[in-house]
Protein backbone atom coordinates (compact mmCIF):
# COMPACT_ATOMS: atom_id res chain seq x y z
CA UNK A 1 0.00 0.00 0.00
CA UNK A 2 1.36 3.62 -1.25
CA UNK A 3 0.79 6.75 1.54
CA UNK A 4 -3.19 7.71 1.19
CA UNK A 5 -4.32 11.37 0.91
CA UNK A 6 -8.24 10.96 2.79
CA UNK A 7 -11.05 13.02 3.01
CA UNK A 8 -11.30 13.98 6.72
CA UNK A 9 -14.81 14.85 8.45
CA UNK A 10 -14.44 18.39 8.40
CA UNK A 11 -14.15 17.80 3.99
CA UNK A 12 -10.44 18.52 4.56
CA UNK A 13 -7.44 15.83 3.83
CA UNK A 14 -5.45 13.99 5.90
CA UNK A 15 -1.94 12.21 4.50
CA UNK A 16 -2.13 8.53 5.94
CA UNK A 17 1.33 6.41 5.72
CA UNK A 18 1.61 3.22 4.08
CA UNK A 19 3.21 2.45 7.44
CA UNK A 20 -0.09 2.95 9.18
CA UNK A 21 -2.42 1.44 7.00
CA UNK A 22 -0.23 -1.89 6.62
CA UNK A 23 -0.09 -1.47 10.56
CA UNK A 24 -3.70 -1.20 10.26
CA UNK A 25 -3.73 -4.47 7.38
CA UNK A 26 -1.70 -6.44 9.77
CA UNK A 27 -4.52 -6.13 12.65
CA UNK A 28 -7.28 -7.66 10.18
CA UNK A 29 -8.50 -10.88 9.61
CA UNK A 30 -9.92 -8.85 6.45
CA UNK A 31 -8.03 -6.84 3.92
CA UNK A 32 -7.90 -3.47 2.91
CA UNK A 33 -7.81 -1.93 -0.27
CA UNK A 34 -7.26 1.30 -2.46
CA UNK A 35 -8.04 2.50 -5.64
CA UNK A 36 -6.49 0.24 -8.72
CA UNK A 37 -6.63 -2.71 -6.45
CA UNK A 38 -8.16 -5.98 -7.51
CA UNK A 39 -11.72 -6.32 -5.86
CA UNK A 40 -12.06 -2.20 -5.39
CA UNK A 41 -14.31 -1.62 -8.27
CA UNK A 42 -16.39 -4.73 -7.34
CA UNK A 43 -16.63 -2.76 -3.47
CA UNK A 44 -17.26 0.71 -4.31
CA UNK A 45 -19.89 -0.58 -6.49
CA UNK A 46 -23.49 -0.23 -5.53
CA UNK A 47 -27.41 -0.68 -6.23
CA UNK A 48 -27.68 2.04 -7.60
CA UNK A 49 -25.94 3.49 -10.64
CA UNK A 50 -25.90 7.09 -10.11
CA UNK A 51 -23.68 6.70 -7.73
CA UNK A 52 -19.85 6.52 -8.34
CA UNK A 53 -17.89 7.39 -5.37
CA UNK A 54 -14.48 6.58 -5.10
CA UNK A 55 -13.62 5.98 -1.51
CA UNK A 56 -9.70 6.58 -0.47
CA UNK A 57 -9.53 3.67 1.62
CA UNK A 58 -12.19 0.36 1.90
CA UNK A 59 -11.59 -1.89 4.81
CA UNK A 60 -12.72 -5.14 3.86
CA UNK A 61 -14.35 -6.97 7.45
CA UNK A 62 -14.49 -10.13 8.44
CA UNK A 63 -15.47 -10.26 11.92
CA UNK A 64 -16.35 -7.84 14.36
CA UNK A 65 -13.10 -7.08 15.37
CA UNK A 66 -11.93 -5.80 12.32
CA UNK A 67 -15.19 -3.45 12.19
CA UNK A 68 -13.59 -2.21 16.17
CA UNK A 69 -9.93 -1.45 14.56
CA UNK A 70 -11.63 -0.16 11.20
CA UNK A 71 -13.55 2.72 13.48
CA UNK A 72 -10.39 3.01 15.74
CA UNK A 73 -8.61 4.00 12.83
CA UNK A 74 -11.33 6.40 11.21
CA UNK A 75 -11.68 8.24 15.15
CA UNK A 76 -7.96 8.24 15.42
CA UNK A 77 -7.39 10.19 11.58
CA UNK A 78 -10.68 11.96 11.87
CA UNK A 79 -11.65 10.51 8.46
CA UNK A 80 -15.02 10.72 6.56
CA UNK A 81 -16.22 7.11 7.18
CA UNK A 82 -19.22 5.30 4.88
CA UNK A 83 -20.54 1.95 6.31
CA UNK A 84 -22.12 -0.39 3.23
CA UNK A 85 -23.91 -3.48 4.32
CA UNK A 86 -26.34 -5.06 1.53
CA UNK A 87 -25.24 -1.72 -1.11
CA UNK A 88 -28.83 -1.07 -1.60
CA UNK A 89 -29.66 2.23 -0.43
CA UNK A 90 -31.38 4.70 -2.81
CA UNK A 91 -29.12 7.43 -1.46
CA UNK A 92 -25.95 5.80 -1.65
CA UNK A 93 -24.51 6.51 1.88
CA UNK A 94 -22.94 3.08 1.64
CA UNK A 95 -19.61 4.83 -0.24
CA UNK A 96 -17.88 8.18 -0.21
CA UNK A 97 -15.76 9.75 -2.02
CA UNK A 98 -12.17 9.91 -0.69
CA UNK A 99 -12.73 8.83 3.07
CA UNK A 100 -12.79 5.36 4.53
CA UNK A 101 -15.25 2.99 3.39
CA UNK A 102 -16.19 -0.02 6.19
CA UNK A 103 -17.23 -2.79 3.63
CA UNK A 104 -19.19 -5.27 5.74
CA UNK A 105 -20.35 -7.37 2.69
CA UNK A 106 -18.23 -10.66 3.31
CA UNK A 107 -20.14 -11.20 7.27
CA UNK A 108 -22.87 -12.91 5.56
CA UNK A 109 -23.48 -15.70 8.26
CA UNK A 110 -26.74 -16.56 9.65
CA UNK A 111 -27.17 -19.00 12.72
CA UNK A 112 -30.49 -20.32 13.67
CA UNK A 113 -31.58 -21.65 16.70
CA UNK A 114 -34.84 -23.52 15.90
CA UNK A 115 -36.28 -24.65 19.23
CA UNK A 116 -35.65 -20.85 20.35
CA UNK A 117 -37.03 -19.22 17.62
CA UNK A 118 -34.16 -16.99 17.28
CA UNK A 119 -31.45 -16.44 14.23
CA UNK A 120 -28.28 -14.32 15.01
CA UNK A 121 -27.10 -12.22 11.79
CA UNK A 122 -24.47 -10.67 10.30
CA UNK A 123 -24.36 -7.04 8.59
CA UNK A 124 -23.70 -8.39 5.51
CA UNK A 125 -25.97 -11.28 4.65
CA UNK A 126 -28.72 -10.36 2.07
CA UNK A 127 -32.73 -10.87 3.22
CA UNK A 128 -32.17 -14.24 0.69
CA UNK A 129 -29.71 -14.93 3.29
CA UNK A 130 -31.70 -14.67 5.85
CA UNK A 131 -34.76 -16.66 4.27
CA UNK A 132 -32.31 -19.21 3.04
CA UNK A 133 -31.28 -20.40 6.46
CA UNK A 134 -35.14 -19.82 8.92
CA UNK A 135 -37.02 -21.12 6.00
CA UNK A 136 -34.68 -24.66 5.98
CA UNK A 137 -36.39 -24.71 9.56
CA UNK A 138 -39.61 -23.57 8.75
CA UNK A 139 -38.97 -19.82 10.44
CA UNK A 140 -39.25 -16.23 9.42
CA UNK A 141 -38.77 -12.83 10.01
CA UNK A 142 -40.63 -10.06 8.34
CA UNK A 143 -38.07 -8.53 6.02
CA UNK A 144 -38.78 -6.45 2.88
CA UNK A 145 -39.63 -7.37 -0.94
CA UNK A 146 -36.42 -7.54 -2.96
CA UNK A 147 -34.00 -10.53 -2.33
CA UNK A 148 -30.80 -8.63 -2.66
CA UNK A 149 -31.66 -6.19 -0.14
CA UNK A 150 -28.65 -5.94 2.55
CA UNK A 151 -30.53 -7.07 6.35
CA UNK A 152 -28.19 -4.24 7.97
CA UNK A 153 -29.69 -1.48 6.32
CA UNK A 154 -33.17 -2.63 6.10
CA UNK A 155 -33.35 -3.23 9.71
CA UNK A 156 -31.46 0.41 11.04
CA UNK A 157 -34.50 1.85 9.19
CA UNK A 158 -37.45 -0.33 10.38
CA UNK A 159 -38.48 -3.15 7.42
CA UNK A 160 -41.69 -3.94 6.24
CA UNK A 161 -42.95 -6.60 3.61
CA UNK A 162 -45.15 -9.08 3.18
CA UNK A 163 -45.63 -10.97 6.32
CA UNK A 164 -45.07 -7.34 8.58
CA UNK A 165 -48.96 -7.03 9.11
CA UNK A 166 -48.70 -10.17 10.73
CA UNK A 167 -45.42 -10.05 12.63
CA UNK A 168 -44.80 -6.40 12.85
CA UNK A 169 -41.66 -4.58 11.04
CA UNK A 170 -38.19 -5.66 11.39
CA UNK A 171 -37.32 -4.26 14.18
CA UNK A 172 -40.24 -5.33 16.28
CA UNK A 173 -38.54 -8.52 15.67
CA UNK A 174 -35.04 -7.16 16.72
CA UNK A 175 -34.08 -8.55 20.14
CA UNK A 176 -30.68 -7.36 20.69
CA UNK A 177 -28.14 -5.76 18.67
CA UNK A 178 -23.55 -6.00 18.98
CA UNK A 179 -22.23 -2.71 18.03
CA UNK A 180 -19.36 -0.87 17.64
CA UNK A 181 -19.50 3.09 18.56
CA UNK A 182 -18.10 5.77 17.37
CA UNK A 183 -15.07 5.40 20.21
CA UNK A 184 -14.28 2.06 18.46
CA UNK A 185 -16.05 -0.04 22.00
CA UNK A 186 -18.04 -2.43 21.67
CA UNK A 187 -21.68 -2.58 22.78
CA UNK A 188 -24.27 -5.04 23.51
CA UNK A 189 -28.09 -3.21 22.97
CA UNK A 190 -31.69 -4.57 23.66
CA UNK A 191 -34.41 -3.84 26.23
CA UNK A 192 -32.25 -4.62 29.22
CA UNK A 193 -28.58 -3.42 28.01
CA UNK A 194 -28.28 0.10 26.48
CA UNK A 195 -31.57 0.48 25.91
CA UNK A 196 -31.60 4.05 24.78
CA UNK A 197 -29.01 3.07 22.41
CA UNK A 198 -31.49 -0.17 21.21
CA UNK A 199 -34.49 2.02 21.29
CA UNK A 200 -32.30 4.59 18.64
CA UNK A 201 -31.24 1.56 16.72
CA UNK A 202 -34.58 0.60 15.60
CA UNK A 203 -35.51 3.04 13.17
CA UNK A 204 -32.73 5.59 13.38
CA UNK A 205 -30.46 4.54 10.67
CA UNK A 206 -27.03 4.08 10.65
CA UNK A 207 -26.14 7.19 13.06
CA UNK A 208 -25.21 5.03 16.33
CA UNK A 209 -22.80 2.87 15.37
CA UNK A 210 -21.55 0.04 13.16
CA UNK A 211 -23.83 -2.91 13.85
CA UNK A 212 -21.85 -6.43 13.85
CA UNK A 213 -24.70 -8.68 14.68
CA UNK A 214 -28.69 -8.76 14.99
CA UNK A 215 -30.79 -11.02 16.96
CA UNK A 216 -34.02 -11.68 15.68
CA UNK A 217 -37.27 -13.38 17.16
CA UNK A 218 -38.38 -15.97 14.46
CA UNK A 219 -41.88 -16.96 13.64
CA UNK A 220 -43.70 -19.92 11.95
CA UNK A 221 -44.10 -19.88 8.42
CA UNK A 222 -45.37 -21.70 5.12
CA UNK A 223 -43.00 -23.12 3.70
CA UNK A 224 -46.12 -21.91 1.12
CA UNK A 225 -48.10 -18.62 1.42
CA UNK A 226 -50.53 -18.08 -1.10
CA UNK A 227 -49.47 -15.46 -3.34
CA UNK A 228 -49.10 -13.65 -6.56
CA UNK A 229 -49.98 -11.01 -8.91
CA UNK A 230 -53.51 -10.20 -10.28
CA UNK A 231 -53.16 -7.52 -13.38
CA UNK A 232 -55.79 -5.03 -14.55
CA UNK A 233 -55.54 -3.05 -17.51
CA UNK A 234 -54.65 0.84 -16.06
CA UNK A 235 -57.93 2.40 -17.96
CA UNK A 236 -60.24 0.52 -14.76
CA UNK A 237 -57.06 1.46 -12.37
CA UNK A 238 -59.32 4.22 -10.39
CA UNK A 239 -62.68 1.81 -10.61
CA UNK A 240 -60.06 -0.91 -8.90
CA UNK A 241 -58.23 1.48 -6.48
CA UNK A 242 -61.52 2.67 -4.47
CA UNK A 243 -62.73 -1.08 -4.21
CA UNK A 244 -58.88 -1.64 -3.42
CA UNK A 245 -59.09 0.54 -0.35
CA UNK A 246 -62.13 -0.91 0.94
CA UNK A 247 -61.18 -4.27 1.19
CA UNK A 248 -57.73 -3.44 2.57
CA UNK A 249 -59.26 -1.51 5.09
CA UNK A 250 -60.72 -4.80 6.56
CA UNK A 251 -58.06 -7.65 5.55
CA UNK A 252 -56.90 -9.66 8.25
CA UNK A 253 -53.42 -9.50 9.46
CA UNK A 254 -52.39 -12.23 7.23
CA UNK A 255 -53.65 -10.72 4.19
CA UNK A 256 -51.04 -7.93 2.66
CA UNK A 257 -51.67 -6.57 -0.92
CA UNK A 258 -49.37 -3.93 -2.51
CA UNK A 259 -50.07 -1.74 -5.61
CA UNK A 260 -47.54 -1.55 -8.49
CA UNK A 261 -48.66 0.88 -10.95
CA UNK A 262 -46.15 0.74 -14.58
CA UNK A 263 -46.22 -0.33 -17.81
CA UNK A 264 -46.41 -4.17 -18.05
CA UNK A 265 -43.13 -5.67 -17.97
CA UNK A 266 -43.47 -9.16 -20.34
CA UNK A 267 -44.13 -11.81 -17.75
CA UNK A 268 -44.76 -14.93 -19.21
CA UNK A 269 -48.60 -15.32 -18.08
CA UNK A 270 -49.46 -11.79 -19.35
CA UNK A 271 -50.64 -12.15 -22.98
CA UNK A 272 -48.32 -10.75 -25.55
CA UNK A 273 -50.53 -7.72 -26.46
CA UNK A 274 -50.53 -6.32 -23.27
CA UNK A 275 -46.03 -5.98 -22.96
CA UNK A 276 -45.76 -2.25 -22.38
CA UNK A 277 -48.70 -1.46 -21.58
CA UNK A 278 -49.69 0.65 -18.86
CA UNK A 279 -50.86 -1.97 -16.06
CA UNK A 280 -52.27 -1.81 -12.05
CA UNK A 281 -50.52 -4.78 -10.26
CA UNK A 282 -52.46 -6.33 -7.04
CA UNK A 283 -49.55 -8.01 -5.85
CA UNK A 284 -50.84 -9.83 -2.46
CA UNK A 285 -49.75 -12.67 -0.03
CA UNK A 286 -51.55 -14.72 2.71
CA UNK A 287 -49.43 -15.77 5.10
CA UNK A 288 -52.05 -18.43 7.12
CA UNK A 289 -53.79 -21.63 6.13
CA UNK A 290 -54.52 -21.64 2.80
CA UNK A 291 -58.29 -22.42 2.87
CA UNK A 292 -58.55 -19.18 4.66
CA UNK A 293 -56.19 -17.05 2.57
CA UNK A 294 -58.72 -18.42 -0.99
CA UNK A 295 -61.69 -16.49 1.10
CA UNK A 296 -59.59 -13.79 2.80
CA UNK A 297 -58.08 -13.34 -0.78
CA UNK A 298 -61.66 -13.47 -2.68
CA UNK A 299 -62.91 -9.87 -2.53
CA UNK A 300 -59.62 -8.72 -3.59
CA UNK A 301 -59.68 -11.17 -6.82
CA UNK A 302 -63.06 -10.37 -7.39
CA UNK A 303 -62.43 -6.72 -8.20
CA UNK A 304 -63.20 -5.76 -11.80
CA UNK A 305 -62.53 -7.62 -14.95
CA UNK A 306 -58.21 -8.27 -14.66
CA UNK A 307 -55.82 -9.58 -17.37
CA UNK A 308 -54.78 -12.24 -15.65
CA UNK A 309 -54.65 -13.69 -12.07
CA UNK A 310 -51.95 -15.80 -11.28
CA UNK A 311 -52.83 -16.17 -6.91
CA UNK A 312 -51.36 -19.36 -6.00
CA UNK A 313 -49.85 -21.16 -3.10
CA UNK A 314 -45.98 -20.27 -3.62
CA UNK A 315 -42.98 -21.03 -1.81
CA UNK A 316 -42.81 -18.41 1.02
CA UNK A 317 -38.74 -17.88 0.13
CA UNK A 318 -40.08 -17.60 -3.90
CA UNK A 319 -42.54 -15.49 -3.24
CA UNK A 320 -39.90 -12.99 -1.44
CA UNK A 321 -37.60 -13.06 -4.64
CA UNK A 322 -40.59 -12.27 -6.78
CA UNK A 323 -40.03 -8.93 -7.79
CA UNK A 324 -36.30 -9.54 -8.09
CA UNK A 325 -35.79 -9.66 -11.95
CA UNK A 326 -37.42 -6.02 -11.68
CA UNK A 327 -35.15 -4.60 -9.35
CA UNK A 328 -31.66 -5.72 -10.51
CA UNK A 329 -28.86 -3.98 -10.05
CA UNK A 330 -26.70 -1.90 -12.65
CA UNK A 331 -29.44 1.12 -13.32
CA UNK A 332 -29.95 4.67 -12.95
CA UNK A 333 -32.45 4.55 -9.72
CA UNK A 334 -34.46 7.74 -8.16
CA UNK A 335 -36.65 7.35 -5.42
CA UNK A 336 -39.62 10.01 -3.82
CA UNK A 337 -41.84 8.45 -0.97
CA UNK A 338 -44.76 9.81 1.57
CA UNK A 339 -45.98 7.99 4.20
CA UNK A 340 -49.57 7.69 3.34
CA UNK A 341 -52.06 7.23 6.44
CA UNK A 342 -54.96 7.29 3.70
CA UNK A 343 -55.52 7.02 -0.18
CA UNK A 344 -58.23 9.67 -0.50
CA UNK A 345 -60.34 10.39 -4.05
CA UNK A 346 -57.79 12.89 -4.59
CA UNK A 347 -54.52 11.46 -3.80
CA UNK A 348 -55.22 9.02 -6.13
CA UNK A 349 -56.10 11.25 -8.70
CA UNK A 350 -52.44 12.42 -8.23
CA UNK A 351 -51.16 9.36 -8.59
CA UNK A 352 -53.24 7.94 -11.81
CA UNK A 353 -52.01 11.42 -13.39
CA UNK A 354 -48.47 10.50 -12.88
CA UNK A 355 -48.53 6.89 -13.83
CA UNK A 356 -50.32 8.33 -17.64
CA UNK A 357 -47.09 9.94 -17.67
CA UNK A 358 -44.33 7.69 -16.79
CA UNK A 359 -41.17 8.63 -18.34
CA UNK A 360 -39.66 4.93 -19.39
CA UNK A 361 -40.69 1.47 -19.29
CA UNK A 362 -39.01 1.06 -15.93
CA UNK A 363 -40.66 3.50 -13.72
CA UNK A 364 -42.96 2.62 -11.24
CA UNK A 365 -45.06 3.90 -8.51
CA UNK A 366 -45.82 1.63 -5.61
CA UNK A 367 -47.80 1.78 -2.54
CA UNK A 368 -46.55 -0.50 0.20
CA UNK A 369 -49.53 -1.62 2.43
CA UNK A 370 -48.20 -2.01 6.55
CA UNK A 371 -50.37 -1.62 9.08
CA UNK A 372 -51.95 -4.50 10.83
CA UNK A 373 -49.28 -5.62 13.77
CA UNK A 374 -46.86 -2.49 12.95
CA UNK A 375 -49.56 -0.41 13.71
CA UNK A 376 -50.06 -1.84 17.54
CA UNK A 377 -46.77 -0.52 18.42
CA UNK A 378 -46.48 2.77 20.39
CA UNK A 379 -44.97 5.84 17.84
CA UNK A 380 -42.42 6.48 20.38
CA UNK A 381 -41.82 2.58 21.42
CA UNK A 382 -38.98 2.53 18.78
CA UNK A 383 -37.41 5.92 16.45
CA UNK A 384 -39.86 4.72 13.66
CA UNK A 385 -42.53 6.63 14.35
CA UNK A 386 -45.29 6.65 11.67
CA UNK A 387 -46.93 3.36 13.10
CA UNK A 388 -50.43 4.69 11.43
CA UNK A 389 -49.09 5.07 7.79
CA UNK A 390 -50.71 1.92 6.71
CA UNK A 391 -49.76 3.11 2.83
CA UNK A 392 -46.34 3.81 1.93
CA UNK A 393 -45.49 5.71 -1.90
CA UNK A 394 -42.73 5.12 -3.37
CA UNK A 395 -41.75 5.98 -6.79
CA UNK A 396 -39.32 3.82 -8.23
CA UNK A 397 -37.73 5.86 -11.11
CA UNK A 398 -35.51 4.05 -13.47
CA UNK A 399 -33.73 4.24 -16.11
CA UNK A 400 -30.49 3.90 -17.83
CA UNK A 401 -29.04 6.68 -19.75
CA UNK A 402 -27.36 9.62 -17.42
CA UNK A 403 -28.08 11.81 -20.22
CA UNK A 404 -32.21 11.31 -19.31
CA UNK A 405 -31.24 12.40 -15.52
CA UNK A 406 -33.14 15.35 -15.65
CA UNK A 407 -36.40 14.05 -16.72
CA UNK A 408 -36.74 11.54 -15.05
CA UNK A 409 -35.86 12.89 -11.83
CA UNK A 410 -38.15 15.70 -12.82
CA UNK A 411 -40.85 13.30 -13.02
CA UNK A 412 -40.99 12.08 -9.38
CA UNK A 413 -40.12 15.13 -8.11
CA UNK A 414 -43.51 16.66 -9.36
CA UNK A 415 -45.49 13.50 -8.13
CA UNK A 416 -43.98 14.20 -4.67
CA UNK A 417 -44.76 17.79 -4.69
CA UNK A 418 -48.39 16.94 -6.02
CA UNK A 419 -48.74 14.08 -3.61
CA UNK A 420 -47.33 16.16 -0.51
CA UNK A 421 -51.23 17.76 0.54
CA UNK A 422 -52.31 14.19 1.09
CA UNK A 423 -49.67 12.29 2.80
CA UNK A 424 -48.69 11.83 7.00
CA UNK A 425 -45.17 14.46 6.96
CA UNK A 426 -43.34 11.92 8.22
CA UNK A 427 -41.44 9.48 5.58
CA UNK A 428 -39.48 6.30 5.85
CA UNK A 429 -35.99 6.99 5.80
CA UNK A 430 -34.87 3.71 3.94
CA UNK A 431 -37.09 5.26 0.81
CA UNK A 432 -35.15 8.69 0.97
CA UNK A 433 -32.88 9.88 -1.19
CA UNK A 434 -29.62 11.90 -0.99
CA UNK A 435 -31.21 15.11 -1.37
CA UNK A 436 -33.27 14.71 0.96
CA UNK A 437 -30.91 15.64 4.27
CA UNK A 438 -33.50 18.66 5.21
CA UNK A 439 -36.54 15.99 5.35
CA UNK A 440 -34.75 14.00 8.23
CA UNK A 441 -36.27 15.89 11.08
CA UNK A 442 -39.93 15.68 9.49
CA UNK A 443 -39.32 12.48 9.08
CA UNK A 444 -38.67 11.19 12.74
CA UNK A 445 -41.67 13.34 13.69
CA UNK A 446 -41.49 13.22 17.40
CA UNK A 447 -38.91 10.97 18.18
CA UNK A 448 -36.35 13.06 16.46
CA UNK A 449 -35.77 15.23 19.58
CA UNK A 450 -34.57 11.81 21.63
CA UNK A 451 -32.62 10.69 18.70
CA UNK A 452 -30.30 13.65 18.91
CA UNK A 453 -29.96 13.51 22.31
CA UNK A 454 -29.00 9.86 22.27
CA UNK A 455 -26.89 10.45 18.72
CA UNK A 456 -24.64 13.18 21.08
CA UNK A 457 -24.11 10.77 23.46
CA UNK A 458 -23.19 7.47 21.42
CA UNK A 459 -21.36 9.95 18.16
CA UNK A 460 -21.21 13.71 19.88
CA UNK A 461 -18.28 14.31 16.70
CA UNK A 462 -20.96 12.47 13.96
CA UNK A 463 -18.15 10.09 13.10
CA UNK A 464 -21.28 8.73 11.11
CA UNK A 465 -22.72 11.20 9.27
CA UNK A 466 -23.44 9.60 6.08
CA UNK A 467 -26.66 8.69 6.36
CA UNK A 468 -30.15 10.24 6.93
CA UNK A 469 -28.41 12.13 9.76
CA UNK A 470 -29.82 12.99 13.00
CA UNK A 471 -27.30 16.12 13.95
CA UNK A 472 -25.52 15.26 17.86
CA UNK A 473 -28.14 17.72 20.24
CA UNK A 474 -26.65 21.00 20.66
C1 LIG B 1 -34.93 -2.74 -4.89
C2 LIG B 1 -35.18 -2.36 -3.47
C3 LIG B 1 -36.31 -2.82 -2.81
C4 LIG B 1 -36.54 -2.45 -1.48
N1 LIG B 1 -37.65 -2.93 -0.85
C5 LIG B 1 -37.84 -2.66 0.47
C6 LIG B 1 -38.93 -3.22 1.18
O1 LIG B 1 -39.72 -3.97 0.65
N2 LIG B 1 -39.06 -2.90 2.48
C7 LIG B 1 -38.18 -2.10 3.13
O2 LIG B 1 -38.35 -1.87 4.33
N3 LIG B 1 -37.14 -1.54 2.48
C8 LIG B 1 -36.95 -1.81 1.17
N4 LIG B 1 -35.90 -1.26 0.50
C9 LIG B 1 -35.10 -0.21 1.15
C10 LIG B 1 -33.99 -0.83 1.96
O3 LIG B 1 -34.50 -1.16 3.23
C11 LIG B 1 -32.85 0.21 2.11
O4 LIG B 1 -32.33 0.49 0.84
C12 LIG B 1 -31.76 -0.29 3.05
O5 LIG B 1 -31.00 0.79 3.48
C13 LIG B 1 -30.85 -1.28 2.36
O6 LIG B 1 -29.92 -1.80 3.24
P1 LIG B 1 -28.49 -2.26 2.72
O7 LIG B 1 -27.76 -2.81 3.87
O8 LIG B 1 -28.65 -3.11 1.51
O9 LIG B 1 -27.93 -0.88 2.23
P2 LIG B 1 -26.56 -0.06 2.38
O10 LIG B 1 -26.63 0.90 1.27
O11 LIG B 1 -25.40 -0.97 2.48
O12 LIG B 1 -26.74 0.64 3.74
C14 LIG B 1 -27.62 1.70 3.92
C15 LIG B 1 -27.16 2.55 5.06
O13 LIG B 1 -27.38 1.85 6.26
C16 LIG B 1 -26.31 2.08 7.15
N5 LIG B 1 -25.72 0.78 7.47
C17 LIG B 1 -25.65 -0.32 6.70
N6 LIG B 1 -25.14 -1.34 7.39
C18 LIG B 1 -24.89 -0.87 8.62
C19 LIG B 1 -24.39 -1.45 9.81
N7 LIG B 1 -24.05 -2.73 9.88
N8 LIG B 1 -24.27 -0.68 10.90
C20 LIG B 1 -24.61 0.63 10.87
N9 LIG B 1 -25.10 1.22 9.78
C21 LIG B 1 -25.25 0.48 8.67
C22 LIG B 1 -25.37 3.04 6.50
O14 LIG B 1 -25.70 4.34 6.91
C23 LIG B 1 -25.68 2.87 5.05
O15 LIG B 1 -25.44 4.02 4.31
C24 LIG B 1 -35.63 -1.62 -0.81
C25 LIG B 1 -34.49 -1.17 -1.47
C26 LIG B 1 -34.26 -1.54 -2.78
C27 LIG B 1 -33.06 -1.01 -3.50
Amino acid sequence: MNDLNLTTLDSGTAAVSAAKIDALAGRLRGSVLADGDAGYDDARTIWNATIDRRPGLVVQCKDAGDVAQAVRFARDNALLVAVRGGGHNIAGNAVCDGGMMIDLSQMKAVRVDKAAQRAVVQPGATLADVDRETQAVGLAVPTGINSTTGIAGLTLGGGFGWITRKFGLTIDNLVSAEVVTADGETVRASESENPDLFWALRGGGGNFGVVTSFEFKLHKMGPEVLAGLVVHPFADAEAVLKQYRKVVAAAPDELTCWVVMRQAPPLPFLPEEWHGKEVLILAMCYCGDMQAGEKATAALRSIGKPIVDVVGPNPFAGWQQAFDPLLTPGARNYWKSHDLTELSDAALGVLLAAVRALPGPECEVFLAHVGGQADRVAPDATAFPQRNAHFVMNVHTRWRDASDDAAFIGWARSLFDAMKPHAAGTAYVNFMPDDEGARVEAAYGGNYKRLASIKKRYDPKNQFRLNQNVKPAA
